[in-house]
């Protein structure tokens, strides 16, 4: 049923130095193959352990470089953009798996930039490639959902302003069903430095949020939208798309002792949201086949709000699974490959 609703769901695994004889992944039949302890147990894996298995649409090698992950995975999805349509990419997994790794990248080393940076050099590669045939503009917007209050990484006053002083981003729906979005910045972007520039901003401004505020990334969305425009030369027609980037909140559940206050409503709602994104998912593939003519909950969160012209439809998605292989996340790991099974 994946199909019909063009969701494509990825597995990544994190790589890891001992080696992981607890999980095992098989490229070429794209499965992977986790033996954790059974969910009732509490203490080291050992012979209690159960048998998982899950498909995927594809599975990557956990020794992939991130260039091929860019290759194999992203530039679909930009070519898609490119010629029109709009497209998703999401990252879900716990906290640790390697989401913020695979949507923007490792600080450090220039090859290990991620999905986002090589998605803009490609597709400004490509505007110079066709700007014979086809005028292009990319506008560029970054937003980070925390507690579902959304917030405009780009604002120029993160600067002098605490995110608790921030506006607000707003989504509005008129009595059409168009969704107005306030408070939230789209810059046009010229060049691969002018987009690349606006990245780093977004992010710095990300990390600095997180003082202040005891806000960790591993509790907010983080969304990174770019909406092109192409037009042929010597034709009048427009085409719009939008390409997001989504690297999702920790999607580990929350033990239910010792946790209170603040964490815990943190939890609930990045619970609620991850929950709210699967109901739309799900939702739009009952839709696609046949099985069922709901309305789609987009209204439930702002994420699903943002999101609801770029799922389901025309739309290509991608949801990169990512995932941890030491003892202590195998539960987190089958609970990541569970959710990519009701998706997919
Ligand atoms: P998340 O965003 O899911 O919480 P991160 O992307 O921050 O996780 O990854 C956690 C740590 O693991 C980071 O130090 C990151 O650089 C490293 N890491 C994640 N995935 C990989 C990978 N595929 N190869 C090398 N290092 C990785
Ligand atoms: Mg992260």
């Amino acid at each position: 049923m994946g199909r019909d609703a063009n969701i494509e769901v990825v597995a990544r695994v994190r790589p890891s130095k001992k080696g992981s004889p607890n999980l095992t992944v098989s490229q070429e039949e794209s499965f992977v193959e986790v033996y954790a302890p059974r969910e009732d147990y509490q203490g080291e894996i050992n012979n209690r352990k159960d048998k998982h298995t899950f498909g995927f649409s594809r599975v990557l090698d956990p020794g992939i470089s991130q260039e091929d992950v860019f290759e194999l995975v992203a530039r679909p999805i930009c070519d898609s953009a490119l010629d029109g349509f709009n497209a998703t990419i999401f990252a879900y997994g716990q906290t640790g798996s390697g989401k913020t790794f695979t949507i923007t990248g490792g600080a450090e080393r220039y090859v290990d930039r991620g999905v986002i940076p090589r998605s803009i050099s490609y597709i400004f590669a490509q505007v110079a490639k066709r700007a014979a045939e086809l005028v292009i503009s990319v506008q560029i917007s970054y937003l980070e959902i925390y507690n579902e209050k959304a917030y405009d990484l780009l604002d120029p006053s993160h600067d002098t302003k605490s995110l608790e002083d921030l506006p607000k981003v707003v989504m509005l729906e008129d009595e059409n069903g168009v969704v107005h979005t306030r408070n939230l910045g789209v810059h046009p972007a010229r060049s691969e430095e002018d987009a690349l520039n606006l990245l780093f901003i977004g992010d710095t401004n990300r990390m600095i949020a997180e003082t202040p505020m005891n806000m960790a990334s591993s509790r907010s969305h983080c969304i990174f939208t770019m909406q092109i425009e192409t037009r042929k030369a010597g034709s009048d027609t427009l085409r719009r798309s939008k390409l997001h980037f989504v690297d999702l909140a920790g999607s580990e559940r929350v033990k239910k002792t010792g946790v209170e206050g603040t964490l815990l409503r943190d939890a609930m709602y990045i619970n609620t949201s991850l929950l709210f994104l699967e109901q739309v998912i799900v939702a739009l593939h009952e839709r696609s086949s046949g099985k069922s003519r709901n309305h789609i909950p987009y209204r439930n969160s702002l994420m699903t709000m943002v999101l609801r012209d770029s799922l389901g439809g025309n739309c290509k998605t991608t949801m990169i699974a990512t995932m941890a292989a030491e003892d202590v996340s195998l539960p987190e790991t089958v609970s990541t490959c569970r959710f990519a099974q009701r998706v997919a």
